[in-house]
C-alpha cells in the first residue's frame, strides 16, 4: 500500500482526526476529497471551452482524453457567441459547425457534452438594426441597442419581450434536438451589471458606490407598463427607484419566468439537462438563481474580481450550497487564469469544504499540464 492510499484509508475509516496533524497540507487536501468523494457520491468536474477553431481533430481527441482522464467529467463547448452560432443552426448566422465536428469525439473519449450558449446578449447586426426594441433601456431612457454599458457587446435583449422569449426558445430547442448532447448550458442569463465587480470598476475608469440610472436596467415601455399592471405603481414617478422592493423583485422574475417558463421546459421535453453560469452577487445581474428550476448551477467564484483571496471561494460555496437547501447540485467555477497550480489546489478545496458537488474551470485552455497533473491527483482520490 503506497502512502496515498494509507491517508486514503485513513480518512475512510475514521481515524481521520488522529492522524491528520502528521500529514503533508497536499495530503490533507487527498484525504478530504476523499472523505468528500465517500459521504457525497463522487464528485462532477466540469470545463468551460471556449470556441477555437485552429486545432485539427486529433488535437482535440488528444485534449479530450487528457481532460477526461484528469477528472473532467463534462465539457460546455462555446457554440453561440450572442453573434454567431458554431452549430448548424436555422435562425442564427452559422460560422462554422464546431459543435457538430466535436460532439461524436468528446462523447467517444466519454465526456458529457453540454453546450454553452451567450443567453441575454445579443450582438446579431441584423437584430440590432431592425429590432431595436427587443433591447433592455436604462434608467436614462437609452437603449442597450445603440448604446450599450460598460463595452460595445453589451447589448443585452429585454426578457419580458415575447418575441425575445421566442428568440432564445428557438436556439434552446435548436441545441436540444442534438441527440448525443447532455445538456444546455446557459451563460449570460441575466441583466446587464448595475454594480460590477469591485476590480473590473477601475479598468473602466468608474466608482459604482451605489446603483446609478446609466446601469440601471429595465426601463422600456413594456417593463414599466407590465410592471404598472401588476402593483399598480408607475415606476417613473418613484422618487427612488432602487429602493422599491417591488422593482427590485419584478425584474429578478424577469430572468427567473425566461428559465423556469420558457427555457427549462425546451430543454426538458428533450431530456436535456439545463445548467446556468451564475453570479456569486445576483442581486447585482437580477439573476435570483436560487429559485429557477435548472439542473445545476455553476457560479462564477472569480475572488479576484472581487478583490478577495481564496477563501472567499469557501464562503461564497456555503452561501450558494445552503440557499439551494441541497435541491440541485452546485459546482464552483473556478477562475484558471488568476490561480497557480497550488492556488487551484487551494480553491478546489474551499470548493469541497463549502460542500460543492464538484467544480468548473474556466477554461479548459488556460490549464497547464502543472495544473493537470494536481487536479487530477486531488481529484481522481
Ligand atoms: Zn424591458
Amino acid at each position: 500500500m503506497n502512502r496515498r492510499e494509507f491517508v486514503k484509508r485513513l480518512a475512510l475509516g475514521g481515524a481521520f482526526l488522529a492522524g491528520y496533524q502528521y500529514l503533508t497540507p497536499f495530503e490533507k487536501l487527498y484525504a478530504k476529497t476523499a472523505l468528500h468523494n465517500s459521504i457525497s457520491g463522487k464528485m462532477k468536474n466540469w470545463a468551460w471551452v471556449t470556441v477555437d477553431l485552429k486545432p485539427s481533430i486529433d488535437e482535440w481527441k488528444r485534449r479530450f482524453a487528457l481532460w477526461h482522464e484528469s477528472g473532467i467529467d463534462a465539457i460546455l463547448l462555446e457554440i453561440y457567441t450572442s453573434n454567431y452560432a458554431f452549430y448548424k443552426s436555422a435562425h442564427l448566422p452559422v460560422k462554422e459547425q464546431w459543435l457538430e465536428l466535436l460532439l461524436p469525439i468528446a462523447k467517444q473519449e466519454g465526456l458529457e457534452v453540454h453546450s454553452w450558449m451567450w443567453t441575454m446578449l445579443c450582438n446579431n447586426e441584423d437584430i440590432v438594426k431592425n429590432h431595436p426594441e427587443w433591447f433592455v433601456v436604462n434608467y436614462k431612457g437609452e437603449s442597450a441597442a445603440n448604446k450599450p454599458s460598460y463595452v460595445n457587446y453589451y447589448k443585452f435583449l429585454c426578457s419580458s419581450r415575447p418575441e425575445v422569449r421566442n428568440f432564445i426558445r428557438q436556439t434552446v430547442t435548436e441545441l436540444a434536438n442534438f441527440d448525443m448532447l447532455d445538456g444546455v448550458h446557459l451563460d449570460y442569463i441575466r441583466f446587464p451589471d448595475v454594480i460590477l465587480a469591485e476590480a473590473l470598476q477601475p479598468k473602466y475608469g468608474i466608482k459604482q458606490d451605489k446603483e446609478y440610472p446609466e446601469y440601471d436596467y429595465c426601463y422600456c415601455d413594456l417593463c414599466r407598463s407590465e410592471f404598472q399592471k401588476k402593483t399598480g405603481i408607475d415606476i417613473m414617478k418613484v422618487e427612488d427607484p432602487t429602493s422599491n422592493k417591488e422593482w427590485r423583485q419584478f425584474r429578478y422574475d424577469r430572468i427567473s419566468s425566461l428559465v423556469n417558463d420558457v427555457l427549462v421546459p425546451a430543454a426538458h421535453k428533450k431530456n436535456k439537462i439545463v445548467t446556468a453560469a451564475v453570479f456569486p452577487n445576483w442581486e447585482m445581474v437580477r439573476q435570483q438563481w436560487p429559485a429557477w428550476n435548472v439542473d445545476g448551477v455553476l457560479p462564477m467564484l472569480y475572488n479576484g474580481f472581487y478583490n478577495k483571496g481564496i477563501d472567499w471561494i469557501k464562503t461564497q460555496t456555503l452561501k450558494g450550497t445552503a440557499s439551494l437547501s441541497g435541491r440541485i447540485p452546485l459546482y464552483s467555477g473556478l477562475f484558471v487564469p488568476q490561480l497557480n497550480p497550488n492556488e487551484l489546489a487551494k480553491a478546489i478545496e474551499c470548493s469541497i469544504e463549502g460542500n460543492a458537488q464538484g467544480v468548473s474551470l474556466f477554461s479548459a485552455q488556460s490549464m497547464s499540464a502543472k495544473h493537470w497533473t494536481l487536479f487530477k491527483e486531488i481529484v481522481r482520490s
